[in-house]
């Protein structure tokens, strides 16, 4: 008999989440497992940001902090707000949560009513469509593909809007394709947004500075979209901070405000050791993690050779995050060592099995021609990866 509600039985898993699972207990078994599935910094957490979070302890933060966040951090969310993205925010429009995902899933929970409609420019990150059905919403995806670099036209975002439509999740740099729209692109999908003010938008930047080519824009700071707009950011990819769990919002006041209410209900405020940890994280220059961003896209170029040498698989040049997201649709109805490829999910259980290399399916991102691969793992073990795929795939 199943006793669980209707709500976690039809909630789909996290398929990043699954497949680094699986991947722990291959490795568990012995097996020896190239795990590029999960979108985590193989960095450490930089010294300084360590020894402000040894510093914390030493100081006896202990106590729960303000639900929203201690105010030195919010104000230093506000600096880092200013300072990479000239946006202006105050305070009272910060709220730290734990992880960019619960601060997704928080203005999810206060947005959204059943029967609103969520718009994903498809490939979106698994979480958005998951968040999106606990709030009983309903998604659309518009879809793109290789071809456009995985972006999604003005045209395409104005015919997905309905009159239910309440809400986009946008997110540049992308998870998992990679693509970044440029400042024009963002103005021309704002055009269109313009014309439906009853949309509100979630810009999810947490790969802001995973960023490989021209500036970071943000739609919060075009003017008319800025009362509407609830950008999402946090220290996870930057600082190589995964673990630490600390992720924050700049909002219109009344939207952090209800933000607040619900995470006072869940979970309170963040971790206080973390929190003391983001503000000399947020407070460093941005040089600081340069030498990540630099072999990110080394690795990045690397990996995209190694890709291109596949017969079959189709690559773009993603300039941004550490994912790319080859199309593997020709091997679609083929049978690879006597096995039967009907499906990018049939293609990555495929790689894992033969190849012993973990990736994520597209299909979990709404993306079934593709696979991603993130290259947040060493030069070597990406070159080991990709020559064992090339073999499996012989
Ligand atoms: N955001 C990362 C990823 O897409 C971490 C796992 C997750 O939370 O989905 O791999």
């Amino acid at each position: 008999m199943n006793l669980l509600s209707d709500r976690i039985n039809s909630l789909p898993i996290s398929q990043t989440l699954a497949m680094a699972a699986k991947t722990r207990e291959l490795r568990a078994q012995g097996k020896d497992i190239i795990g590029l599935s999960l979108g985590e910094p193989d960095f450490n957490t930089p010294e300084f940001i360590k020894d402000a979070a040894i510093q914390a302890i030493n100081d006896n933060y202990n106590s729960y902090t303000p639900v929203d966040g201690y105010d030195e951090l919010k104000e230093a969310v506000c600096r880092k707000f200013k300072r990479d993205n000239n946006l202006n925010y105050t305070p009272n429009q910060i709220v730290v949560s734990t992880g960019a995902k619960q601060s997704i899933a928080n203005v999810a929970m206060v947005l959204l009513n059943p029967g609103d409609e969520v718009l994903l420019p498809a490939p979106y990150w698994v979480s958005y469509s998951a968040i999106a059905t606990l709030a009983e919403a309903t998604y659309k995806e518009i879809p793109s593909s290789i071809e456009t670099n995985f972006k999604i036209t003005p045209q395409q975002l104005e015919n997905a809007i309905t009159p239910k439509t309440k809400l986009i999740f946008f997110n540049s740099p992308n998870n998992p394709s990679g693509s970044k729209y440029t400042e024009e692109e963002y103005l021309a999908l704002a055009k269109v947004l313009e014309k439906h003010p009853n949309i509100f938008i979630i810009s999810d930047e947490i790969y802001e500075h995973i960023n490989y080519e021209g500036e970071n824009f943000s739609f919060a700071r075009i003017e008319s979209l800025y009362n509407r707009t609830i950008t999402i950011n946090g220290v996870a990819k930057a600082f190589a901070m995964t673990g630490w769990r600390v992720g924050y919002i700049g909002a219109p006041e009344w939207i952090a405000k209800a933000c607040t209410k619900m995470q006072g209900q869940i979970t309170s405020g963040t971790n206080c050791i973390a929190q003391r940890a983001t503000i000399a994280a947020l407070d460093a220059p941005v040089s600081k993690i340069q030498y990540m961003v630099d072999e990110f896209k080394s690795r990045r170029d690397i990996v995209i050779g190694l890709l291109n040498e596949i017969e079959g698989i189709k690559t773009n040049t993603p300039n941004g995050a550490f994912y790319v997201f080859p199309d593997i649709s020709h091997f679609f109805g083929k049978t690879i060592n006597d096995t039967l490829i009907q499906n990018a999910s049939d293609f990555a259980l495929y790689i894992l099995e033969q190849a012993h290399v973990a990736t994520v399916t597209g299909d979990a991102f709404g993306a079934p021609n593709c696979i991603r691969i993130s290259y947040a793992a060493s030069e070597a073990q990406l070159r080991e990866a990709l020559a064992r795929i090339k073999k499996a795939l012989l």
